[in-house]
């Protein structure tokens, strides 16, 4: 059984940026946050498992997805002991972000391009399979007047998102990349769309663009197999990724706490992997049912999970930028705040026009309106401020240690 005195010591050696061993750390994690979710799973959810389990081709005996390394047993902690280890966590990640950062906040301008997708992800709101969504893309020029409209309130970073859509193909999106870094050379360009060649990312990234976001979603195959479909899987993805990074971009990786069945387990594989590959950026949010997936009745991921998460990842990854996403901010109002009070030192409001906010619903009751959108960064700056830092005009371009 382990101490505590000996959680402390987990917390010593991720503060001097060491990885623990899998079941230290899977104790320290539920020592700090017990709770993954944020209610119970629906009576259909093992019926679920099964099902998918069976579609991907895999066993279907074992009782619970991420089995191999347990949390170590741990000792009886007190409210008080549980709390004191979290602040203190929070803390030394928060000295961490401001010895890197100094009291300085990122912002990020979103331009959510399209919501049609080829994939079908199940826990996605615009998946192909969801029929109900009205589907939407932005036109090239809708794009460069959101980045015009954009730069004049101080973004300097753009990051176009969307579904994969087949229209955006590689030749759309070097010629608005060009037309991007002409108009604009002072501003860093991100793209997040998906699943790609390595010829085709490599293509991107001639053309200009500086940065890539590919959440890993969950580096435990099996629940990777879980929350995607056969076609989809995690030895793609992890290929991806590391062609992100062959090609030479700011890379991001990352994943939702407290997606379905999701374990401490898997969630210790996900920090081996982000310790391993070592990107850029790292994007964490609780997961959020959306209404029209298989998922819509399976509760949301835990808001303390995911701030233990950002400072773990804070600590192991210094320098990388790690935002306060907007699914942290819907599942708590003071979310984004709490987020950067735990290391998180980046925010992306949301520059899209409003029709397509209102469209690219990727979770039920997604923020797209007040401090979300660019147009009151203001009101962000406000906030942010409240806390004691300050959002700045600025590439915000990752440096390394
Ligand atoms: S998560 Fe991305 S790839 Fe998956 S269905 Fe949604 S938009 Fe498509």
């Amino acid at each position: 059984m382990m101490t505590l005195k000996e959680l402390y010591a987990v917390l010593d050696q991720l503060e001097a940026g060491q990885l623990p061993p899998a079941e230290r750390l899977a104790a320290f994690i539920e020592a700090c946050a017990p709770e993954l979710f944020a209610g119970i799973a629906p009576s259909n959810a093992e019926e679920l498992r099964r099902s998918f389990l069976a579609e991907a081709g895999l066993p279907v005996d074992e009782a619970e997805s991420g089995a191999g390394q347990s949390a170590e047993e741990l000792p009886e902690l007190s409210g008080e002991e549980r709390i004191a280890l979290r602040e203190e966590l929070f803390r030394r990640a928060r000295n961490r972000a401001q010895e890197h950062f100094g009291r300085r906040i990122y912002v990020r301008g979103l331009i959510e391009i399209s919501n049609f997708c080829r994939q079908n992800c199940r826990y996605c709101g615009i998946r192909c399979g969801n029929a109900q969504v009205e589907r939407y893309r932005l036109t090239p020029e809708q794009i460069l007047e959101c980045c015009e409209h954009g730069y004049s309130l101080g973004f300097r970073t753009f990051v176009m998102q969307g579904g994969e859509d087949g229209w955006f193909t590689d030749e759309r999106l070097v010629s608005l990349l060009r037309e991007m870094k002409s108009r604009w050379p002072d501003c860093a360009v991100t793209l997040s769309v998906g699943e790609k060649s390595e010829a085709s990312y490599r293509r991107l990234r001639e053309a200009g663009a500086d940065r890539f976001l590919l959440r890993h979603e969950s580096a435990d195959a099996e629940h990777y197999s879980l929350l995607h479909p056969a076609a989809q899987t995690w030895e793609s993805r992890k290929a991806c990724l590391k062609s992100l990074k062959a090609c030479g971009f700011q890379t991001g990786a990352g994943f939702m706490i407290g997606s379905p069945w999701q374990t401490t387990a898997s969630i210790v594989k996900d920090l081996q992997f982000l310790y391993e590959l070592k990107p850029e950026m790292v994007g964490m949010g609780p997961f959020i049912p959306h209404a029209q997936t298989p998922f819509a009745d399976f509760p949301a991921g835990s808001v303390e999970r995911t701030l233990v998460m950002l400072s773990i990842v804070r600590l192991l990854l210094p320098a990388a930028m790690l935002p306060a996403t907007t699914a942290l901010g819907t599942a708590a109002g003071d979310g984004r705040e709490r987020g950067i009070l735990a290391g998180a030192n980046v925010l992306m409001p949301n520059l899209s026009p409003k029709e397509a906010r209102d469209r690219y619903r990727l979770y039920n009751n997604k923020l797209s309106e007040g401090a979300e959108c660019a147009d009151n960064v203001n009101a962000l700056k406000a906030r942010i401020r409240a806390i004691g830092y300050e959002i700045v005009v600025d590439r915000g371009d990752f440096q390394p240690l």
